[in-house]
């Protein structure tokens, strides 16, 4: 049986939307190629908020978080974390050999201005990442005013930005906040299968981007924007031209609803996660300024065996996550992210009562 995920990342994607995978085939040099990515690439822009290039890659979001430490590091690079997203981006930086230092939060708590206005007072650093929505513990960070404060006194600084979980659910004003590098990928806040990623980048990172030499070959941001460039839109390799087909058709679908509209409905299903989830059990973020609006990071206050109540939801049709590393069974986590509506929502948590006897 069919499970509907409430899972933070993949996401149920609507039927309509999946069949525009089905798309035949059609040459990635071709016009038509030039059109389809055109056309993403105008109606993306309007989701992120931004002039920036839009550049799309055939992997998940992860392949263009290591492209944008890697590419855009000439010095190092301050990589704030509050969960498992934070450090991977870390590890990235290790791995490329790129030199960067990891300034944790306690967990639970956001990365705040004060953060990283300590660590670019050292001089030390010539870009920052930040994640706007941490899926391990349902942290939203206060992006918008950690762009004000580069703005007035770092401007030198690159800003980059992971809003893998929350692009397409959260209010995001890329060129406002001045984020230099946006990254999300398909399988989360835009409702796609897994398997590509898309970013916006700005034309300081890109001239940024330049002076730093082995910035590999496939995920070198400098190549995928001249090829933009010059190209019309087109790519150095072939990409999942299933993708295209499907996110263009479901990025007219959101700016159908309306961003507006969109971003209201997602905050509408959180409020409603997360009273439920006071509740009965408590809420992992205690600041509620820093919750997610995009999925709910619930503590298990009732030692509940989250694996039996998914083994009880999987015989109803749903599926929700345990916690991420180590709060695997201190924490559970529903989201209500994408095309998920409220009334969806809602049916999810009344099966969850029935299950576990709540009223
Ligand atoms: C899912 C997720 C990632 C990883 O993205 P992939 O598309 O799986 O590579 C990175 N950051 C955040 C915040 C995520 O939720």
């Amino acid at each position: 049986m069919h499970k509907k995920l409430f899972i933070p990342g993949p996401v149920d994607v609507r039927e309509d939307v999946l069949l525009k995978m089905a798309t035949p085939q059609i040459g990635h040099r071709g016009k038509a190629a030039s059109a389809l990515q055109r056309g993403i690439s105008e109606k993306m822009k309007k989701v992120f908020q931004t002039e920036n290039t839009i550049i799309l890659s055939t992997s998940s979001g992860s392949g263009l978080m290591e492209a944008g430490i890697r590419c855009c590091t000439r010095k190092r690079a301050a990589v704030f974390s509050v969960g498992a997203f934070g450090d991977r981006w870390y590890k990235m930086a290790k791995a490329n050999g790129v030199p960067a230092d990891k300034i944790s939060s306690v967990p639970g708590q956001p990365t705040t201005v004060a953060m990283v206005d300590e660590a670019l007072a050292t001089g030390k650093y010539d870009v920052i990442t930040v994640t706007h929505n941490e899926t391990s513990a349902g942290i939203m960070n206060p992006c918008g005013e950690i762009g004000e404060l580069l703005k007035t006194k770092y401007p030198e600084v690159l800003y980059l930005v992971d809003t893998v979980s929350s692009m397409g659910g959260a209010d995001i004003k890329v060129d406002q906040w001045g984020i230099d590098v946006c990254i999300t990928s398909t399988q989360k806040c835009l409702g796609l299968p897994a398997g590509m990623a898309i970013c916006s980048v700005s034309e300081r990172a890109i001239a940024a981007a330049r002076q730093v030499e082995n910035r590999g070959l496939y995920f070198d941001l400098v190549e995928l924007y001249d090829y933009i460039q010059s190209k019309d839109h087109q790519y150095p390799s072939t990409p999942s031209l299933s993708h295209m087909f499907a996110l263009d058709y479901q990025l007219d679908k959101m700016l159908a609803e309306g961003l507006e509209k969109r971003f209201a409905r997602h905050i509408e299903m959180a409020e409603y996660v997360r009273a439920w989830g006071k509740k009965h059990f408590a809420l992992f973020v205690e600041d509620e300024k820093y919750l997610s609006n995009t999925l709910t990071t619930m503590k298990n206050t009732k030692e509940i065996s989250v694996g039996d109540l998914n083994k009880k939801l999987a015989e109803r049709g749903f599926e929700i996550s345990n916690g991420y590393g180590d709060l695997k069974d201190k924490t559970f986590r529903i989201s209500h992210m994408a095309d998920y509506t409220l009334d969806e929502v809602k049916e999810l948590l009344r099966n969850i009562d029935e299950i576990l006897g709540l009223e």
